[in-house]
């Protein structure tokens, strides 16, 4: 009832914003709480605060110049009327997409689920049992279906996949040239994407015809597709075995519903396998997200890339997962890093391991089988057709038409009845089926290939060669055996999310991570068929192309800047591609020579990561005590590399959770000696609004779409990492070879294999700053400073406070410092982080950017209550601190070490000194409490027994 406040509620409303329902839907604070904030911080209006804590000479006084708010029915009528724009057809282009039909148990209860979606990454691997699970199925099924022993649990794509290969090739193989060969009937996106990554480091890139054997030059690894993208079927066991006698390595991209029906590459030589794992039930969305996978051969688990699911044991002996190989990720490691990969694609790699739990073997088989067959059928009626022939006898599920001079005609008469077939050149037309291909579908082609309906044998024989019938056994575990009916498939998706502490139970406080509100109304849209099922390299995709163009427009005026690219498809790919503009630029300039890359020491690891997969060496700067970079050491480090400066990378606000006064002197000081700034953007949430990075000094600037603008994390994936130019370095972004606008096909080359990345999940970024308005994202930016620090007020007293800015405040999180309390009781970080889960909350950002520290991020979108719950736990935390302190217990015998506690360790004898009540309802503790599902687990039995499938179902008997 509006009309009944009083004109200084009214007032007040406005503070926080103006009276939008969404926004204040969004933002969790109410005006009453916001007033106590307030108090509490020491502050009376909230204008003060962000005045005291945001320094002047950052602050931009001009208002966002973004659409007035639309309601959420307003936002959804528009984006369905964008999902319309985009032209609908069954899409039998191939190139690695192709249809699936997504079971709806799945869709409804995993993709559109917040219990899945709303998951953070699974460092805390106790509260994370579940999707731990699901990815061990995920790394299960690729390793059975390409016969190696060892599969991550995701990559961000196809092509991204093939280049992280051929870095693992290129370290692994020594004495030889620093060359790759890839076959000319790989992916042609692929094939870019791997010229992009190679041309960065200096590696020479081949493309042959490996048809007819290898070249003579000196290599040290060789790629190939299975079945080619041409839909050819060949055994390539002779190149492999020729490459391997001279010493190469052997990367093969496969398609896993392929592999189902032949021979796997880890049964004909492959040391590597990638691809992508779309077809198993992950809708195209215009290029993805999508889960990419990769598989290794013995002996080189320890080189992989991504993430890596292991199992474990618990406190109690009982199987655990965690992740593998990593304290955070086995490759980030600074300028000795091996890969930048740090979000990739776990809701995504979730859904295909659930189809392949749903379908199992035989259900697989029979899908390829009737893929196959369709194929099979379209062979057969093409051949009878005059002035038509295949190009290959031998394909699974692709045909390559040879149709002299009538390529363009049939495409377009195909197009106009509402089918998609890639057009190759003017003679040849390229036809893929799939699981949605219907006999509807088959007609269509017919008849514009000017075939009679019905024409052609129906039991025409497969066109499988014999020799690469698959013999071998795969999915054999239970676990691909047990959930076939839909009851049981609901159950077990509903048992493994029960496991997991998402967003959907409580706050996840990560500090540099943004876990903020993913509202319903901007996840909807992503279901809508009109963006869910259309195909990258699909023509005519105008809403897409208005979504797009809306969101580059809007990011570019929020971080202004002159121009944004929305194709990486994670923060590290957008870091790359910005370092890649800068490399670019001082090439175009004649001072190729550029090649320093300056980087704080509190930088996020994928900054240096990327840096040196840009070909550029890292030189860190120093920070002074106060956690600001050292400016003395800037300058002294800018003078000894002043020729060589290519750039720096800073994070704004700091990764120290602070509003650094001296960002402008930093910026000056690097563009003095010719370096380009670049602007970490993933703390875009505490600047939004407040100041732009395109205007206080930065070149160039990545946004993390998953942190600061509602993309759900998925558990560890997906993302969008926009990357953001000024002028002089717009025309450096991203290219595409397959782009719809032919203006961008020649350039920088692609980071990602689709034009516009992680394309299908932009509605939620659009609808977000649609329902927002820019007064809206003010506001947000406002509430989540004011969280910050009202839980840094509340909680300094109890731990101190790391850095602090001017004005002793800090941005939109803050850290806690535990190395006193550690060094005094010996209760580690770790202890506080699992004891946190007895309390019912995921724990803080672990150790970094400082080691034995955490790093607290309420964001905008928590209540008071709930920030008040999360301070009430930490200071219960620290009084048991204190009584391991007093000697009430040692350390090893307190509840924090005995942390979390499962609803299973009540059971039985209870012989620790403290009661079974302070073990799970400690104070504030309620009956809805969160039971993990096991107890703490050990790192280090995992790393030294390394065990990456599914265990066998004999491991749980005790
Ligand atoms: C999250 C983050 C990144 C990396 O983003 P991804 O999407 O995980 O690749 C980079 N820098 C900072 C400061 C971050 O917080």
């Amino acid at each position: 009832m509006p009309d009944e406040l009083s004109s200084s509620d009214r007032a007040n409303r406005s503070v926080i914003c103006a009276g939008d329902s969404f926004a204040r839907r969004h933002i969790g604070i109410s005006d009453e709480e916001q007033a106590t904030m307030l108090a509490e911080i020491g502050y009376s209006t909230l204008d003060q605060l962000i005045d005291a804590a945001v320094p002047k000479s950052l602050r931009d006084s001009a208002r966002l110049n973004l659409p007035a708010a639309a309601s959420e029915a307003e936002v959804l009528a528009e984006l369905r009327q964008l999902a319309a724009l985009n032209a609908r057809g069954e899409p039998m282009i191939g190139l690695g997409y192709h249809g699936t039909i997504t079971p709806g148990v799945i869709r409804r209860n995993v993709l559109e689920s917040p219990a899945w979606y709303t998951a953070y990454t699974p460092y805390q691997s106790e509260i994370s049992q579940g999707r731990l699970e699901a990815l061990i199925n995920f790394q299960t099924m690729v390793g059975d279906l390409t016969g190696l022993p060892t599969a991550n649990a995701s990559l961000l794509d196809e092509g991204t996949a093939v280049a992280e290969a051929v870095a693992v090739m290129r370290r692994t193989v020594r004495g030889h040239a620093d060359r790759v060969v890839i076959d000319a009937d790989c992916l042609p996106q692929t094939i870019a994407v791997v010229r992009t990554r190679c041309e960065a480091v200096g590696v020479d890139v081949i493309v042959a015809d490996l048809s007819s054997g290898l070249p003579v030059d000196d290599f040290f690894g060789v790629v190939l597709q299975f079945p080619g993208a041409s839909g050819v079927v060949r055994d390539h066991a002779d190149v492999a075995r020729a490459a391997r006698d001279r010493g190469a390595m052997v990367t093969v991209a496969a398609d896993l519903l392929a592999l189902t029906l032949l021979r796997p590459p880890g049964e004909w030589g492959a040391d590597i396998a990638v691809g992508s794992t779309q077809r198993f039930g992950v809708p195209l969305g215009y290029g993805g997200p999508h889960a990419g996978y990769m598989a290794v051969r013995a002996g080189l688990e320890r080189t992989l890339p991504g993430r890596l699911v292991g199992v474990s044991i618990d406190a109690t002996g009982a199987p655990a997962y965690r992740l593998a190989l990593q304290t955070r990720e086995q490759h980030i490691r600074r300028d000795k890093a091996t890969s930048n990969i740090c979000t990739a694609q776990v809701l995504l790699a979730v859904i295909a391991s659930m189809y392949a739990v749903y379908h199992g073997a035989d259900g697989l088989r029979g899908i390829a089988r009737r893929v196959h067959r369709r194929a099979v059928q379209l062979a057969a009626a093409l051949r009878t057709a005059a002035g038509v022939g295949l190009v290959h006898d031998a394909f699974f599920d692709t045909l390559l038409v040879r149709a002299p001079g009538r390529a363009r005609a049939i495409v377009a008469d195909a197009r106009r009845q509402g089918v998609l077939l890639r057009l190759v050149d003017d003679d040849h037309v390229g036809i893929s089926c799939s699981e949605t291909t219907t006999g509807a579908h088959l007609s269509t082609v017919f008849t514009a290939f000017g075939v009679a309906p019905g024409v052609g044998d129906p039991s025409a024989p497969d066109a499988l060669p014999a020799g690469l019938s698959r013999t071998s056994d795969f999915l054999t575990h239970p676990v691909f055996h047990r959930y076939r009916s839909e009851t049981a498939m609901l159950r077990y998706l509903r048992r493994l999310s029960d496991r997991d502490y998402a967003l959907d139970r409580g706050m996840i406080p990560l500090g540099s991570c943004t876990m903020k509100l993913n509202a319903t109304t901007e996840m909807e849209p992503i279901s809508f068929a009109g963006f869910a099922d259309v195909h990258p390299f699909a023509p005519a995709a105008d809403g897409y192309a208005r979504l797009v163009a809306d969101l580059e427009g809007w990011l570019a005026e929020i971080t202004g800047y002159a121009k944004v690219s929305i194709q990486p498809n994670a923060g590290s790919q957008g870091e790359f591609a910005g370092l890649l503009a800068i490399r670019a630029y001082h090439r175009s300039r004649g001072e190729a020579d550029r090649d320093v890359c300056l980087i704080p020491a509190s930088a996020h690891g994928t900054n240096a990561a990327s840096a040196v997969l840009a070909g550029m060496r890292v030189v860190v700067v120093a920070s002074r005590a106060d956690g600001t970079v050292d400016l003395d050491d800037l300058r002294a480090k800018c003078e000894e590399h002043s020729h060589r400066l290519a750039a720096i990378m800073v994070t704004y606000p700091s990764t120290h959770g602070v509003y650094e006064e001296g960002i402008t002197e930093l910026c000056d000081i690097v563009h003095a000696h010719g370096g380009q700034v670049y602007v970490d953007g993933a703390n875009l949430n505490a600047l939004l609004g407040l100041a732009r990075p395109g205007w206080f000094g930065g070149d160039v600037s990545h946004l993390n779409l998953h942190k600061t603008f509602c993309i759900p994390h998925g558990g560890g994936g997906p993302g969008v990492g926009p990357v953001a130019v000024a002028a002089h370095l717009a025309p450096f972004l991203p290219s595409h070879p397959l782009h719809p606008d032919p203006g961008r096909r020649a350039g920088v080359g692609p980071v990602s294999a689709a034009p516009f990345g992680s394309a299908g999940i932009l509605p939620i970024s659009w609808a977000y700053v649609r329902l927002m308005s820019g007064d809206g994202l003010v506001a947000a930016t406002r509430a989540a400073v004011l969280s910050a620090n009202y839980i840094a007020a509340r909680l300094a007293p109890h731990f101190p406070i790391l850095y602090t800015g001017a004005a002793g405040l800090v941005a939109h999180e803050c850290i806690l410092d535990l190395r006193p309390l550690t060094k005094a009781t010996g209760v580690t970080v770790d202890d506080v982080a699992k004891r946190l889960i007895d309390y019912g909350f995921h724990a803080p950002t672990m150790s970094f950017p400082v080691p034995g520290t955490l790093m607290v991020e309420p964001t905008e979108s928590e209540d008071l209550a709930e920030l008040d719950r999360f301070c009430a736990a930490m200071i219960a935390i620290r009084s048991e601190i204190e009584q391991v302190a007093n000697g009430d217990w040692t350390v090893e015998s307190s509840p924090l070490r005995g942390a979390p506690h499962t609803a299973q360790c009540l059971v039985g004898e209870w012989d620790r000194p403290y009661s079974r009540q302070q073990a799970v309802y400690p104070a504030g503790v309620t009956g809805d409490k969160y039971w993990p599902p096991v107890a703490r687990i050990d790192q280090s039995y995992g790393d030294r027994n390394l065990a990456c499938s599914c265990p066998p179902p004999d491991a749980y008997a005790s």
